[in-house]
């Protein structure tokens, strides 16, 4: 390792949070560095359009949102690396960032490293993850042009999901384990007014099943009734919740009960110089706008983080 691995402030994750990070970063002239084990963008690249961010009467596409994030991090000199983050030592005041590429420490890091999908569970998922079995709609939505398909949960994710695919498939089945959508009500507004989606209540699925093909069916339980059908689908694109991307980070970072990175309102982690913002962070709203507001403050923060350390010694 050398001298030149030593960064003011290392961002782990470029989704909305960690590109806002990135941008207030280097605008306030920290030697900042993003790293992002996939590609720049995060969650958001799973999407198709976003309605709900400010700015944009439209809607704006992800890709274009992205794009925009991060030419406005790099005017300000914002540098990225492709690097899978294994693990985060703490030693004296500064971090040690272990990656696939190699070590890098830094006097404060920011984690900003999103959320992975949860799974479902059942009996199948994982044998036909990939051959009919989803967790991203954007990327496998077009190969089910003019079938059935089945999306499982209530949430906003779900029920956005479930609206997108009917561009392509000829019927969506929403598998809900409730007799109320947990989404936002425009969401439910519009799939109850969508005559390509049909909403299975209070049902869940027991079991993927399927052959060398993929999938070819899930086998359902109502659990009111307790009657038990067989729907017969091609595809299954499972969305019931986030986890925290958050393995790496030390266990002296306190967590919620789910997991998520505990935190005050400057995005202070129980550990001094390590910061957490967006969706890998305890909070009430994952949205696009609430993880840019939490990259700031986090940037604003670790800078202070880092002069205080130069004031000290
Ligand atoms: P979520 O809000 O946690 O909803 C998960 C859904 O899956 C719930 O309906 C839940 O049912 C169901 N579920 C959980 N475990 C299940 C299981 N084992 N079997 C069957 N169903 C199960 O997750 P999300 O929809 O992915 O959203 C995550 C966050 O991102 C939320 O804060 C959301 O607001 C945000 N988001 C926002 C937008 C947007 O603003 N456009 C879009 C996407 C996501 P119950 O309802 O019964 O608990």
């Amino acid at each position: 390792m050398t001298s030149s691995d030593l960064y003011d402030i290392v961002i782990i994750g470029a989704g909305p949070a960690g590109l806002a990070a990135g941008l207030y970063a280097n605008r306030a002239r920290y030697n900042t560095l993003v790293l992002e084990k996939v590609g720049v963008g995060g969650q958001l690249l799973s999407y198709e359009k976003v309605d709900n961010y400010p700015g944009f009467p439209e809607g704006v596409s992800s890709f274009e949102l992205v794009e925009l994030f991060k030419a406005q991090a790099e005017k300000f000199g914002m540098q990225h690396k492709n690097a899978d983050v294994t693990g985060l030592e703490t030693d004296g005041p500064i971090h040690v960032i272990h990656t696939s590429e190699g070590d890098m420490r830094a006097k404060a890091v920011l984690v900003a490293s999103g959320c992975t999908p949860r799974k479902l569970g059942v009996k199948g998922e994982a044998e036909f993850t990939g051959r009919g079995v989803s967790y991203c709609a954007i990327c496998d939505g077009p190969f089910y042009r003019n079938a059935e398909v089945a999306v499982v949960g209530g949430g906003d994710t779900a029920v956005e999901e479930a609206i997108y695919l009917t561009k392509f498939a000829s019927r969506v089945h929403l598998i809900h384990r409730r007799d109320e959508l947990r989404a936002v009500k425009i969401l439910q507004e519009e799939a109850f007014q969508n005559d390509k989606i049909t909403i299975h209540w209070n049902t869940v699925v027991e079991e993927i099943r399927g052959g060398d093909q993929g999938v070819s069916e899930l086998a359902l339980l109502d659990v009111v009734t307790r009657e038990t059908s067989s729907l017969p689908v091609p595809g299954v694109f499972v969305f019931v919740g986030l986890l925290p991307n958050a393995d790496f980070v030390p266990q002296q970072v306190e967590r919620d009960p789910q997991g998520f990175l505990v935190t005050d309102d400057a995005m202070v982690t129980a550990v001094p110089g390590i910061f957490a913002a967006g969706d890998v962070r305890s909070k009430s709203l994952r949205q696009i706008v609430t993880a840019v507001g939490d990259g700031a403050t986090a940037a604003f923060n670790a800078g202070r983080h880092v002069e205080s350390l130069s004031h000290a010694g």
